[in-house]
């Protein structure tokens, strides 16, 4: 059963062939058995994900089923469930219970479906590899000794290894993408302000966006047909109307103009990668689209840009974390200021520390003006730079990740070879754009390699069509990682 797409779940539960209760029973041990090697999940709960399932059966029987009752989606552990333990991989929230549902949690109850457990996850989703989780590092389905990619590495993982069919993920700077590609699956993150932040532990709330992890395009897109919406609790969230990211699936490439930035095709992106992605460009041209060579000049800035914003945000946003209302806090203490102070430094790790100090330094009087208000001048230039883009081009075209999945410790030493995983996947949150990593190809060890298609704003379906075009002549997306396919 584990070997299905979700979409094809979804019709042999809507023909009544399969049971969410067989199928979720299944899963979980899946689960359960796979999580000391690959440590995908923080937190199962097998009462509740089995109550769920049953719901679901019974309202399948009734007839009323929609598009994803009684399918299991795993979800990062940074959504709040209500009577679910939600740590967002951090010592900070370890024993945290959460008192309500996020918004996407919300949709997907309301949708029937099963939330098969919560995922590891990079400490308040900052990372690339899912080092810095508290709960340790997930190991990668294709290769156990690298890892899955970060922040979202749990639900990358779990979807990889056939344990779930579905996940969701946030992307802040890649934390969707690039896990993706890590491990061979697609992962998209959808236009700001598509699906609502309420009850999604905040990281850096200009740029955080939920979206879906899954094995093809087209589970993206019935998975986003649940997630996104409009939501009056969070005022970011974009009122438009309910859309069907399906609707432009079938439609044939031909005439479709992708950009490739030359800015993208330089030396950082590794042999084996390049060639991949060479290949995915010969594959499109096949079918149909235009190629077409463009520039953003100013997309070498977004690594340093993001390393302040996001950090500035991040500071201001964990300041909440003070011990006193919830959260960790220090059994020993002196005043009030010290209970703030132990309680913080016990319970953070050190890329959080890093980052609570990179952010309140860049906010700090005198140095306000020279980096935060400069780097949010130079984001306005790298979100010109696409709009320009856009005017030539329906889509733009890389590598999502510069190399293959890197081997666990291989950086953690140097957060700067770090932030560096993320240097192609960071210019679309900062410009608010719809972005998607598609399964391309292996590199020279036999990892998987992502293709990075973004969009303009709200242009989702067409990532999907091109994602599933590519997908109905390759079978890149078929490949599982060895003893996990069978
Ligand atoms: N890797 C980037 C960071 O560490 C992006 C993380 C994310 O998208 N949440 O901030």
């Amino acid at each position: 059963m584990h070997r299905h797409t979700l979409a094809e779940l979804a019709r042999l539960l809507a023909a009544r062939q399969i049971s969410s209760l067989e199928l979720t029973r299944h899963l979980l041990e899946r689960a359960r058995s796979l999580n000391p090697r690959l440590n995908a999940f923080i937190t199962l709960d097998e009462d509740k994900t089995l109550a769920q399932a049953s719901a679901a059966d019974a309202r399948l029987a009734r007839g009323e089923g929609a598009a994803l009752t009684g399918i299991p989606v795993a979800h990062k552990d940074i959504f709040l469930a209500d009577g679910w333990r939600t740590t967002c991989g951090s010592h900070m929230l370890e024993n945290f219970v959460a008192p309500y549902d996020s918004f996407v949690i919300e949709r997907f109850n309301d949708a029937g479906a099963v939330n098969l457990g919560k995922t590891n996850m990079d400490e308040f989703a900052m990372g690339s590899s899912n080092e810095t989780s508290y709960f340790g590092p997930v190991r990668n389905p294709w290769d156990e000794a690298r890892v899955p990619g970060g922040s979202s590495g749990g639900s990358a993982a779990a979807v990889a290894a056939r344990v779930s069919p579905g996940a969701t993920g946030t992307d802040t700077g890649g934390s969707i993408r690039q896990p993706a590609a890590l491990t061979g699956i697609c992962g998209l993150k959808p236009t700001y302000g598509v699906c609502s932040r309420w009850g999604m532990i905040a990281f850096a709330s200009s740029l955080d966006q939920a979206g879906p992890l899954a094995r093809s395009a087209e589970d993206c897109a019935l998975l986003l047909n649940v997630m996104a919406g409009h939501d009056a609790r969070d005022s970011t969230s974009v009122a438009r109307p309910p859309e069907d990211y399906r609707r432009e699936l079938a439609k044939p490439l031909a005439g479709l103009r992708v950009g490739l930035p030359k800015e993208y095709f330089g030396d950082g992106v590794a042999a084996d990668v390049a060639r991949a992605v060479q290949g995915a460009i010969e594959e499109l041209q096949h079918l149909g689209a235009h190629m077409v060579e463009i520039s953003l000049p100013n997309v070498k800035l977004s690594v340093p840009v993001y390393y302040v914003i996001a950090p500035a945000e991040a500071s201001s946003n964990l300041s909440r974390f003070d011990g006193v209302r919830y959260g960790h806090r220090a059994g020993d203490y002196g005043d009030l200021n010290d209970l703030y102070c132990q309680s913080r430094a016990e319970g953070f790790g050190a890329e959080v520390k890093r980052r609570i100090l990179i952010g309140t330094y860049v906010l700090s009087h005198g140095y306000y003006d020279a980096y935060y208000l400069q780097a949010l001048k130079v984001r306005r230039l790298i979100a010109d730079d696409h709009a320009r883009a856009f005017g030539e081009v329906d889509v733009i075209l890389g590598a999502t990740a510069p190399s293959t999945a890197f081997r666990l410790g291989d950086k953690t030493d140097d957060p700067v070879q770090m932030y560096l995983n993320d240097i192609f996947t960071i210019a679309a949150p900062l410009a608010g754009l719809p972005a998607m990593s598609v399964p391309c190809g292996f590199g020279d060890t036999g990892l998987p390699v992502g293709l990075h298609l973004v969009g303009n704003y709200f242009e989702e379906a067409r990532l999907l069509n091109l994602a599933h075009q590519y997908q109905l002549a390759t079978d890149w997306h078929r490949r599982a990682p060895k003893g996990f396919g069978d």
